[in-house]
């Protein structure tokens, strides 16, 4: 059995996201005419994770968690339970206001924001992303005493020269810089606007084969 400490479970807290990434199932469900499964989760359902795991790591595959209604009720049971939480977010559709509250409810909580790219250009693939709102946000959140704010840039096409600035602008504001090289690339003939040309900035995929 996993020892307690190990205990770890990666979960979609809901079913909502006003982004629209390209390479994201939830754009394969919609063009299939598909509803994005999912419910919001509830308090009970999440009390019965925290009780269970030691850690919850919120990375929706099709969904943003802090559109559950209940996202800022998650990072203070966490914090009442002493539980490590991981919040994987890239939409920057709430208001500042919010945001603040989200962050001072939990210093401990680990923040992973998905900006690919400089701030500016990020929407050329999240679409519907306000990357330099979300920006300012990573620094609210440094601001009001998160510890672990970390950007996570997914190398594209359009942002593989810009690596180094971005590096550096998270450095000059105490924010950890985390690259990913992504392998979800089109079949070799077909175009994709998004994959990087220097093929060092891509991960090889089955097509690339
Ligand atoms: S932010 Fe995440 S869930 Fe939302 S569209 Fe992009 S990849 Fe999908």
């Amino acid at each position: 059995m996993t020892p307690y400490s190990q205990r770890l479970v990666t979960i979609d807290a809901t079913f909502r996201c006003p982004l629209e990434c390209p390479k994201c199932f939830r754009q394969t469900l919609r063009s299939n005419n598909m509803k994005i499964p999912g419910d919001d989760m509830t308090i009970e359902q999440f009390n019965k994770l925290v009780n269970y795991f030691a850690r919850i790591d919120i990375c929706g595959q099709v969904s943003d968690p802090i559109f559950n209604p209940n996202f800022i009720d998650f990072l203070k049971i966490c914090k009442e339970k002493n539980k490590k939480i991981s919040i994987h977010t890239a939409a920057s559709q709430k208001p500042e206001s919010w945001w603040k509250q989200a962050f001072e409810s939990n210093l401990d909580a680990h923040w992973i924001f998905g900006i690919d790219g400089l701030p500016h250009e990020s929407f050329l693939y999240r679409i519907n992303q306000d990357g330099e709102k979300l920006f300012k946000m990573m620094q609210l959140a440094k601001k009001c005493g998160v510890k672990y704010v970390i950007w996570q840039y997914i190398i594209f096409s359009y942002n593989e020269n810009h690596i180094e600035e971005a590096n550096k602008l998270a450095k000059d504001n105490d924010i950890i810089f985390e690259l990913n090289y992504s392998g979800r690339w089109q079949k070799e003939k077909e175009h994709d606007m998004y994959k990087p040309i220097d093929s060092s900035k891509r991960l090889i995929s089955k097509h690339d084969r």
